[in-house]
């Protein structure tokens, strides 16, 4: 039998419901249980993946190929699952579904209406996940905060699952703020009380409540909430604000968290094993030697855009026991002022994914800085395509070198709108999107830090690497190692002559996990660890310097993958 657990909002949004939805997710799975998640967002966007960074930070994309909410990001590296486009149902989906069969007369007639059809939908959605992931536990995230108009079917669905599938299968958990006021020294508990009365209203009765709060939560906080919120008190928790997102289930877990959800849905209460996460968690409070990574992007004021770039580049050094910081660097900013005042204390420089031209110029610069200065220089996407148009104008000598996304009459396209993405109207999930297969060539960094031959990745892009020019970059020392198995499609290049220059055309930091480092995200905070940075001084161990496939040049046969010049 399929266990249910609801996770609700109250009081305000961004309180790291997703995180503590994760964390009960691991509590579960190290309990030997199979958990598997959704994420449902009472907004009217099928998704996410038009919406701006500002309104909505990361778009996660799934192994499938859907663009997802940021929280499945957690959830994957949390409880180490893969999740596909059945954890992400938004109001949007239900409606064009639900319009669409009552277009196509598959109501018969019948008027449509909240109760039932949108509710029966969303629940339609829970079971499918349920079915076809036969996980044990299902944990339901309700997005939004308890009194958002546009939750209210969402609530009402999630409460009927419980006269479905029997109280004894469900456990709703409501998450909510405890503010702090200076002047009386006190978390106020009477928001709390107040969106509970209004879950209560909605027919949905919390067995758990967690209290987030910028203080540890005491013990009359929350028996005070347990009396006005007509919950048991050892069913009260606080989960005060932590330095570090890991450190969540560990603080849950000791307050008896996963005991109680165990127990009250029959599931076995053994002791977990998070031994990993406690060991994490010190990593991550060494402040005395931190690794500087810089990030170098567009919208490097709002973290949550790289969320997924932040917690792989965090899970290599945990890999490396070494605590990372990071310093968000604009490009605009680098375009400003030049590389050289911004990087100069990176041991390490991350280019991540993006769209459009603002801040590229720096970016450029940014590539030219960590090539030239043999700085380890990670590119995902953009940060790809970044480091084969640096090194097409500035050692190919092709001055106007650029991506027709960035420069539509440039001389020299290297990076090429894809096939069949040429004239599209709809923006909506029409990328590249999802997992493709890639095949590392042997001698390569990239084959060396993966270990194996084939690799699946997950993509999100409109152009792509110029065929054209490979024979050109690849004799000038930019490696194609890692391509499409039919060769059509470059999908990792890397500067030969280099300690660690690696660009890749997908997005690996949606598979990194706290407990496995991505391998490219491994090797490259690696190589950050053998960099000294004193002044303008750089050390390379003798084994770093070496050239992966021998000393006399690459060593590879240039062109042999290049087909497509031909
Ligand atoms: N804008 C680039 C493209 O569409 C890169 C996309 C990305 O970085 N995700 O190809």
């Amino acid at each position: 039998m399929t266990r249910y657990i609801f996770v609700t909002g109250g009081v305000v949004s961004s309180l790291g419901k997703g995180i503590a939805a994760a964390s009960i997710g691991r509590m579960l799975k190290s309990r030997g249980l199979s958990v598997s998640v959704l994420k449902l967002d009472p907004y009217l966007n099928v998704d996410p993946g038009t919406m701006s960074p500002y309104q909505h930070g990361e778009v996660f994309v799934t192994i499938d190929g859907s663009e997802t909410d940021l929280d499945l990001g957690h959830y994957e590296r949390f409880i180490d699952v893969e999740l596909t486009s059945l954890s992400n149902v938004t109001a949007g989906q239900i409606y064009t579904e639900i319009i669409g069969k009552e277009r196509s007369g598959i109501y018969l007639g019948g008027t449509i209406q909240i109760i039932p059809h949108v509710t029966d939908a969303i629940k339609g959605h829970i079971k499918a996940l349920a079915e076809q992931s036969g996980a044990d536990v299902i944990l339901v995230e309700v997005g939004g905060t308890v009194g958002d108009i546009e939750g209210q079917p969402f609530l009402e669905a999630i409460r009927q699952v419980r006269g479905d599938v029997g109280r004894e299968n469900t456990f709703y958990i409501h998450v909510t703020l405890l503010p702090f006021l200076g002047s009386t020294k006190e978390l106020k508990t009477k928001p709390t009380q107040h969106s509970v009365q209004a879950l209560r209203s909605m027919g949905v009765h919390p067995d758990a409540i967690i209290g987030r709060a910028d203080h540890e939560v005491d013990q009359d906080v929350k028996d005070k909430i347990a009396r006005f919120c007509d919950v048991r008190p050892e069913n009260v928790f606080g989960l005060p604000t932590l330095d570090s997102v890991y450190k969540v289930p560990v603080h849950l877990e000791e307050q008896g968290v996963g005991s109680t959800i165990s127990k009250a849905l029959g599931l076995p209460d053994i002791e977990p094993d998070l031994a990993y996460w406690r060991h994490i968690a010190e990593i991550e409070d060494d402040e005395e030697d931190p690794l500087r990574i810089a990030v170098v992007g567009k919208y490097v004021e709002l973290h949550d855009s790289y969320l997924s770039v932040a917690e792989a580049l965090r899970h290599a050094g945990f890999h490396h026991g070494k605590n990372i910081q990071i310093d968000w660097i604009s490009s605009e900013e680098i375009e400003e002022k030049g590389p050289g005042k911004l990087l100069g204390s990176a041991v390490g420089i991350l280019v991540p994914g993006g769209f459009g031209p603002r801040g590229i110029e720096g970016m450029i610069a940014t590539a030219t800085y960590a090539r030239e200065r043999n700085i380890p220089y990670l590119g995902l996407c953009l940060g790809m395509q970044v480091m084969v148009i640096e090194y097409a104008r500035n050692i190919l000598g092709l001055p106007k070198a650029n991506s027709l996304e960035l420069d539509e009459s440039t001389d020299d396209p290297v990076i090429n709108i894809m096939e069949g993405q040429e004239g599209l109207v709809d923006t909506g999930g029409t990328m590249r999107l999802g997992q493709y297969p890639c095949r590392l060539r042997d001698g390569t960094r990239a084959r060396e830090a993966y270990g194996v031959e084939l690799v699946k990745e997950r993509h999100r892009h409109r152009y792509e690497y110029n065929n054209d020019y490979r024979i050109r970059l690849e004799e000038a020392g930019l490696v194609a190692s890692g391509v499409a198995p039919d060769d059509s499609l470059v999908e990792i290049t890397e500067v030969y002559d280099h300690p660690f220059m690696v660009g890749s055309q997908f997005h690996p930091e949606f598979a990194s996990r706290p407990e496995k480092a991505h391998p490219l995200f491994r090797e490259f905070v690696h190589a950050a660890c053998n960099i000294l940075r004193e002044g303008e001084q750089f050390e390379l161990p003798a084994s770093e310097n070496e050239n992966p496939a021998g000393s006399d040049g690459h060593g590879l046969e240039v062109g042999t993958l290049a087909s497509a010049e031909e």
